[in-house]
């Protein structure tokens, strides 16, 4: 079969692979699509570390073809997910308390396992998220990884139905969360974003207030409008758009962490301290976390805006995607 591998030169290619025999509790996938996330290009990069020869994509969905022994969760013809959140130990602190993804022994798709950008993937069964009737795998395929992880961290922010949330960066992910805030959270959302095109984009889906902080003091303007946000959520990556958007909470307001910009932050101990500042850091999205993503996806309350690619354009796309040509989300084609 073929698959797409990280290589020596930190670049991707499409090589032809095959499959050991499915373990115990596994499954056998014949993949559909998978997504091409951020991540994706840092595996490939070796900006954490040597990675060669493991099949990229966190954000692949397939149809169960073949189940091991010890398999109850799954069937043959099930639609799953493979995500970057992989396999847990199980057992552990995390595992044991609805924090999974923090597991210390977690695999992670297309990074520390063989992920989903291959014609066939073999996924712990337990750990693949059943894709709801209804949601079409292109679909699934950005709820996997982008979706989910602004499902949750709006689900961090704390923000309630009526309240304001401020979303930062308004590229792939961020438009994700604008859905997720506006159609599933019925909050009112203010978009950040440098780029005016986004920000059209932005006001297209439902944006009550779009800044620009080329143009406005995003805190000044944020305190001013609506007395401050109740909760923010950050997938931009730069500091400078962590810093604005703590300016921009209401005391008691809760900044979510998506983005990863190496820089650190700025954060002033006596606004947190006597503002009650919260700021919390949220790594994609639990088993649980992504049964929900996916369903109010099925149910038209998120549509991510996707394009089909086949799997030879990849290092295309990286290319696109490292000159921030890329519109919605690339899903890479593996069935044709
Ligand atoms: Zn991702
Ligand atoms: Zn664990």
């Amino acid at each position: 079969m073929k698959a797409i591998v990280a290589t020596q030169d930190k670049k991707a290619a499409v090589v032809d692979k095959e499959l050991r025999p499915l373990n115990y509790g596994e499954a056998l996938l014949d993949m559909e699509c998978c997504g091409v996330c951020h991540t994706d290009m840092h595996v490939m990069h070796q900006d954490f570390g040597d990675k060669t020869g493991v099949v990229l994509g966190h954000e692949g969905i397939g149809v169960v073809k073949e189940v091991a022994k010890g398999v109850t969760t799954l069937k043959v013809g099930d639609r799953v997910s493979v995500a970057w959140f992989f396999k847990g130990c199980g057992h552990c602190e995390y595992c044991t308390t609805g924090r999974e993804t923090l597991c210390r022994s977690v695999l992670n798709a297309g990074y520390t396992a063989d992920g989903g950008m291959a014609q066939e993937c073999i996924v712990p069964a337990d750990y693949a998220v059943k894709v709801p009737e209804g949601l079409d795998s292109m679909a699934a395929s950005s709820i996997t990884c982008a979706g989910v992880t602004c499902y949750k961290a709006i689900k961090e922010s704390g923000v309630r139905p009526g309240e304001w949330i401020l979303i930062s960066g308004l590229g792939g992910l961020g438009n994700l969360a604008l859905q997720y805030a506006k159609n599933v959270f019925q909050a009112k959302v203010i978009a950040v974003d440098i780029n005016d095109e986004q920000l059209e984009f932005a006001k297209k889906f439902g944006a009550d207030l779009t800044i620009n902080p080329l143009r406005e003091d995003v805190g000044e303007t944020v305190q001013r409008e609506c007395g401050g946000a109740h909760g923010a959520v950050v997938t931009a990556v730069g500091k400078s758009a962590f810093n604005g958007a703590v300016d921009a909470l209401r005391a008691g307001g809760t900044l979510a962490a998506v983005g990863l910009p190496t820089e650190s932050m700025d954060l002033n101990i006596p606004r947190l301290v006597l503002d009650g500042i919260r700021v919390v850091g949220s790594l994609v999205g639990t088993r649980k976390d992504l049964e929900e993503a996916f369903q109010f996806g099925a149910e038209g309350k998120v549509v991510p805006q996707c394009q089909s690619r086949p799997m030879e354009d990849i290092n295309d796309i990286f290319e696109e995607m490292e000159q921030g040509k890329i519109r919605g989300r690339m899903v890479i084609d593996l069935k044709h």
